[in-house]
């Protein structure tokens, strides 16, 4: 019998993530290869540091903005051509966007649902094909509790994941013929990210903007510390893996309970 700490066995498996140099995209890349996944990141901010470990893992680094069309179907093509095939696509990467509506621009507009939306959408229609010539695939889409619970302090990114997960319902309605599966994991919130240290930079006191995104989340809260990567890269193994073989369409939140509603007031708030 498999102990109960097992990671699922993915050798021979092929997978594309996007958004894989930092934060959560990083921790999906380097589990999926730990489990013996071949894995091609694209992202288009690279990072040095992680050349080394990197080549380590066998993980391919490609530069890739997944906002364009060319660079999406040249990420899938090479991770086909040296990979063999496809079996796991994860759409990571994403921007944020802090701004009330009336000042958001129409390039800012463009650039968090190209990122977040269009991104995904580029991605699952040069996959699919590479999918269905394997027989059938894992798509995982990286959302936020965000397209579960709307939020007034960022809508325009509300809305792209809100569509993102939209697009996973209707992606796993038309490809479950194929034995294509489409799910969503909806993260929040996550420390040690690009995305959120840039946020708590803007933060006037940072220590208070950690409490406070804490706060907003029932088991951060309990438990005194923000979401790991790791942990929702967990999520993401278990989406792509055998384990998973009837599940589709589905969302996982990861985020302690922070898209259910209202939380209870706790003394120290009363
Ligand atoms: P991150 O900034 O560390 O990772 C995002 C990665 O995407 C970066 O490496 C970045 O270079 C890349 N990227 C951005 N735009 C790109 C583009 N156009 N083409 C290719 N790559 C691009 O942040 P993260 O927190 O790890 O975010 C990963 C995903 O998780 C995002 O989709 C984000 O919306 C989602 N998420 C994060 C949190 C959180 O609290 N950190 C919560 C909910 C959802």
């Amino acid at each position: 019998m498999p102990h109960a700490n097992a990671q699922p066995d993915l050798a021979g498996k092929v997978a594309v993530v996007t958004g894989g140099a930092s934060g959560i995209g990083r921790a999906i890349a380097v589990l999926l290869a730990e489990c013996g996944c071949r894995v091609f990141v694209g992202d288009f901010d690279p990072l040095e540091e992680n050349r080394s470990p990197s080549e380590q893992l066998g993980i391919v680094d490609q530069r890739c903005d997944v906002r364009n069309e060319a660079d999406v179907r040249s990420l899938i093509e090479r991770a086909v051509a040296e990979g063999g095939g496809l079996d796991i696509v994860v759409n990571n990467a994403g921007i944020g966007m802090v701004k009330p509506i009336v000042d958001v621009t129409e390039e800012e507009w463009s650039a968090c649902l190209d990122t977040n939306l269009k991104g995904a959408f580029l991605a699952a229609k040069h996959a699919i094909p590479a999918l269905i010539a394997r027989g059938g695939g894992s798509i995982v889409n990286i959302a936020s509790n965000a397209g579960i619970l709307p939020r007034a302090h960022d809508p325009v990114y509300s809305t792209s994941k809100g569509a993102l997960i939209a697009l996973t319902k209707c992606l796993a309605l038309c490809h479950g013929p194929d034995r294509i599966r489409v799910n969503a994991v909806c993260p929040g919130p996550v420390g040690d990210t690009r995305m959120m240290n840039a946020d708590l930079d803007q933060a006037p006191d940072r220590e208070a903007a950690v409490k406070q995104f804490i706060k907003a989340s029932p088991l951060a809260r309990a438990q005194g510390r923000m979401i790991s990567p790791a942990e929702v890269a967990q999520s993401v193994l278990y989406l792509v893996g055998d384990a998973a073989q009837m599940v589709t369409g589905t969302l996982i939140a990861i985020d302690g309970g922070k898209s259910l509603g209202v939380p209870p007031v706790v003394a120290e708030d009363a």
